[in-house]
């Protein structure tokens, strides 16, 4: 049974089969997709929108699927967009015969540029009109633009911009403008693209009959492609295996890849070494320094060549150049190939011990010399997940561990592996845990061995289990906001915020939901730097995908655009605020009390902040745990 097409964006623009897709027709669904507010609904427009182009011109699937993404390449290609305000302001008034000055007074009535453009008709007469864009123009052109480099790029980058604006055509502006800013913001995330490219390759005619044993064929398509998505992020990879054998065949097509980072298994948080008792009563497991760092993922191929993925998958190879030198030097002569997965961390060699994530962070970001290296790392090791052409991802840790101890020399400040014990005490893991903050760690991670012990890349594990000291004291582990507006500051905090609304992200409904106000925790300078980078984030109103209380009224409202680490005492239901609203009460969200700012995540996009179902677990846990220790502690 196949679903009734709706919200076609076909039935508004029209091309010839095989013939470039218009870029009209993207921007129509885009449009499409932010005056929606429904996942399903949005899912279903952008199925519809990529069947089209596979029934018509499968050769602009790529493409498509990049721009709906808001990216040009995978992103451990470094390829990127994110072009400032500056280039297109002056690209914009060229191709509008405006000043800039003029630009400039309406993009702070607007707070968007992209708005500007597309209210801006180009003054300029036209002796021939340009041919309509088609998305492989503009797809072609940002790849110009993302590799112009040296002497006049950004001359170069503006006509290049310029040279789409002045073909562009009704709400095309607009989204020329905010793909460059990646700031496409209508509201949707990459997994209802993934979910919608699943979908629509069920339509295609050669291989649309699915195996017997599949029962919901939508929905098992959207499953596969997130999940092939998930051990290799690469559109180009993944399209061409759709067209040519179908989403059914996609898992034996598409498997995990040196070169090609996979999304890094992630934890979930627990509040103390009984519930971990608990929680792996039967089943075997081993704990783990919790190292305050920066997550790594090492690639070394088989022709020598060593590339480093952040946690998510940017390259940060030419910011480590030391470790691509430790690992080469201290993998074992019988290691061809490996991609291990790690933390590093600053390292003081003289003193020998682990200095903090702060620290790390002042290293240079891009083309590091090794003899300008001031900040030492060390890489702990914790998983190996390929070893001489064989991917591990499918073994359990221990042999994973196995082949992690077999393959690499451990060398002091340079290379360790992660300490761990194995114990089911509490008492032998409660001194572990002292132990591993003694040695300037945050805590502890809990890992199965055996049962339930694969390795699963992009996904917040139970099989991983954090814990960490001041889980005892405050609410079960800090949580990644997002400031999404705010109030402004009064006597010594004039001229700055005084307080910020934050918000957590919902992943069902695609949306930000308030969670509480802040005002403490900051050091003057950071409220000072956090003021200045938010300022040019106001937006005049609030997002439609923004959910916050009716009595809710800071100041200014935000874009989205950062995300901060936040610890509070407490969390409580509350009729003014909106997270996990339904997840736990029906009517009321769930809000912080004393929340303080740690630090800010600039490695964390705001799609990546805790999200609502996190928000209502630890509102349960703390619910359970109040019940039994009666505790009536309070902070502040
Ligand atoms: P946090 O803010 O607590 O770091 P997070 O959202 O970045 O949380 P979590 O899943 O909560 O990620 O914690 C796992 C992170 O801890 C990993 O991404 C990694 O960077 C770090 N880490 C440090 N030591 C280990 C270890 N032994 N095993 C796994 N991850 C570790």
């Amino acid at each position: 049974k196949k679903k009734p097409p709706s919200f076609d964006p076909s039935s508004v623009v029209c091309w010839e089969k095989e013939k470039p897709v218009p870029f009209l027709f993207l921007c129509l669904a885009f449009d499409m997709i932010n005056e929606e507010s429904g996942r399903i609904v949005k899912t279903d427009i952008v199925c519809n929108l990529l069947r089209t182009v596979i029934y018509t011109t499968p050769e602009d699937l790529v493409p498509v699927v990049y721009l709906s993404a808001n990216r040009i390449a995978p992103a451990h290609e470094g390829l990127e967009l994110g072009i400032g305000d500056a280039s297109i302001i002056k690209a914009l008034a060229e191709a509008c015969g405006r000043t800039e000055q003029q630009i400039r007074i309406q993009y702070k009535e607007k707070g968007d540029l992209g708005l500007v453009a597309k209210a801006s008709r180009s003054s300029q007469s036209m002796m021939r009109k340009p041919e309509p864009l088609t998305i492989r123009k503009v797809f072609k052109t940002f790849h110009l633009i993302a590799k112009e480099s040296g002497k006049d790029s950004q001359e170069k980058k503006k006509n290049h911009i310029k040279s789409l604006l002045v073909a562009a055509t009704d709400c095309e502006p607009l989204y020329i403008i905010r793909l460059l800013q990646t700031k496409l913001r209508i509201g949707y995330a990459e997994q209802t693209l993934l979910a919608a490219l699943g979908q629509a390759a069920v339509y295609t005619e050669e291989h649309s009959k699915p195996p017997p044993e599949i029962k919901s064929p939508f929905e098992e398509a959207a499953q596969i492609v997130k999940k092939v998505y998930s051990v290799l992020p690469d559109y180009d990879k993944i399209v061409a295996a759709l067209l040519t054998d179908g989403v059914w065949e996609l898992p034996k097509k598409c498997d995990f890849t040196p070169g090609v980072p996979v999304g890094p298994m992630l934890s979930k948080a627990t509040k103390g070494v009984s519930e971990i008792l608990n929680k792996f009563q039967d089943v075997e497991f081993t704990c783990e320094y919790k190292y305050d760092g920066e997550r790594a993922q090492i690639h070394y191929l088989e022709n020598g060549s060593v590339e480093i993925y952040s946690r998510n998958a940017e390259r940060n190879t030419g910011k480590f150049p030391d470790v691509v030198a430790a690992v080469s030097r201290l993998k074992k002569t019988t290691v061809s190939s490996f991609i291990l997965d790690c933390e590093l961390v600053a390292y003081d060699r003289a003193k020998q011990r682990i200095l903090p994530f702060q620290v790390l962070s002042t290293r240079a970001r891009k083309n590091v010399a090794i003899s300008d290296i001031k900040v030492e790392v060390c890489v702990f090791a914790f998983d190996l997940l390929y070893l001489n052409g064989q991917a591990l991802l499918q073994e359990n840790l221990r042999i994973r561990r196995e082949h992690l101890y077999a393959s690499f020399e451990e060398e002091s400040g340079f290379f360790q592996f992660a300490t761990s014990t194995t114990s089911n005490d509490v008492e032998e893991i409660q001194k572990f845990l002292d132990q591993a903050i003694d040695a300037s760690c945050e805590g502890l991670i809990i890992k199965t061995l055996h049962e339930d012990a694969t390795y699963e890349p992009s996904k917040r594990s139970l099989n991983w289990l954090k814990l960490k000291k001041d889980y005892m004291e405050n609410i079960g582990d800090s949580l990644d906001l997002v400031p999404i507006g705010a109030f402004h500051g009064r006597g010594k905090r004039t001229g700055v915020y005084g307080a910020f609304l934050l918000a957590c992200y919902d992943n069902d409904n695609e949306e930000f939901q308030s969670i509480a106000k802040i005002g403490t925790g900051f050091k003057e300078e950071v409220l000072e730097e956090r003021s200045t980078s938010l300022r040019s984030k106001v937006i005049p109103k609030p997002k439609s995908y923004y959910q916050y209380g009716e009595s809710t009224n800071p100041d200014v409202w935000f874009e989205a655009s950062e995300v901060w680490e936040v610890k509070a005492a407490d969390l409580t239901i509350s009729p003014v605020y909106r997270a996990a609203v339904g997840k736990v009460d029906s009517n009321k969200g769930i809000s912080l009390r004393f929340p303080r700012l740690v630090r800010v995540r600039p490695d964390k996009a705001p799609e990546q902040a805790s999200s609502s179902e996190q928000v209502a677990e630890m509102y349960t846990a703390q619910k359970h745990n109040h019940n039994d220790k009666q505790d009536d502690e309070e902070d502040d």
